[in-house]
């Protein structure tokens, strides 16, 4: 019988995306197997994570217990176009190929092909909207995976604001990138490419 407390780390971590049972297992044997450093070193990064670091209340991009992120704080960013993402990880991959100067909206999240009642999933679009009036965006790109998942949450975002706003522009990254491919896997290259030729909804 394992102690309860092993049961009770396996039951916390499992929640963690890709992490299963059997992982979450293998990853309480690893620590155990370490000095007390670093358990106390972990435990204390999950918890400088959580309190340090916020979603800026605009665009859900991450900073430093501001409100705003630095993107939304910056007069100098052409604040007539807006990226939407669905991970933050997607936002600093395309800031660093130095091609777009746009706002961002971080959906932290895509919409499961295979749910029913997706009008009921909170991706976000009352911010997006808000963004739109507020900063008079003429321009939106949708930079969602090339996955089933990610073309489907950028088809239900497209419809839905286009028949709110008609005189916005709604562009979709290049086909020619590979089908189910993340946008955290997909080369700088293809991807600058991707974002210049972008197609329109
Ligand atoms: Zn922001």
């Amino acid at each position: 019988m394992k102690p309860k407390e092993f049961e009770y780390f396996v039951e916390g971590f499992k929640k963690l995306p890709g992490i299963s049972k059997k992982s979450a297992e293998k990853i309480c044997d690893f620590i155990l197997r370490q000095d007390d450093k670093f358990a106390k070193d972990l435990s204390s990064r999950i918890m400088d994570l959580k309190f340090n670091v916020v979603f800026c209340s605009i665009c859900n991009n991450l900073t430093n217990n501001q409100i705003h992120c630095d993107i939304c704080n910056d007069s100098n960013r052409y604040n007539n176009k807006l990226c939407i993402i669905s991970d933050f990880n997607d936002l600093i991959k395309i800031e660093n190929l130095e091609i777009y100067n746009g706002l961002y909206f971080n959906l932290k999240m895509e919409i499961d092909s295979k749910k029913k009642n997706i009008d009921d999933i909170d991706i976000g679009l009352k911010k997006i909207i808000e963004i739109i009036e507020k900063k008079d965006i003429k321009e939106i790109l949708i930079a969602t995976n090339m996955t089933i998942n990610g073309e489907f949450t950028a088809f239900y975002i497209s419809s839905y604001l286009k028949k709110l706003f008609e005189d916005i522009e709604i562009f979709r990254l290049a086909t020619g990138l590979p089908f189910n491919s993340s946008i955290d896997y997909i080369d700088s290259e293809s991807l600058t490419s991707a974002i210049k030729n972008k197609i329109k909804f």
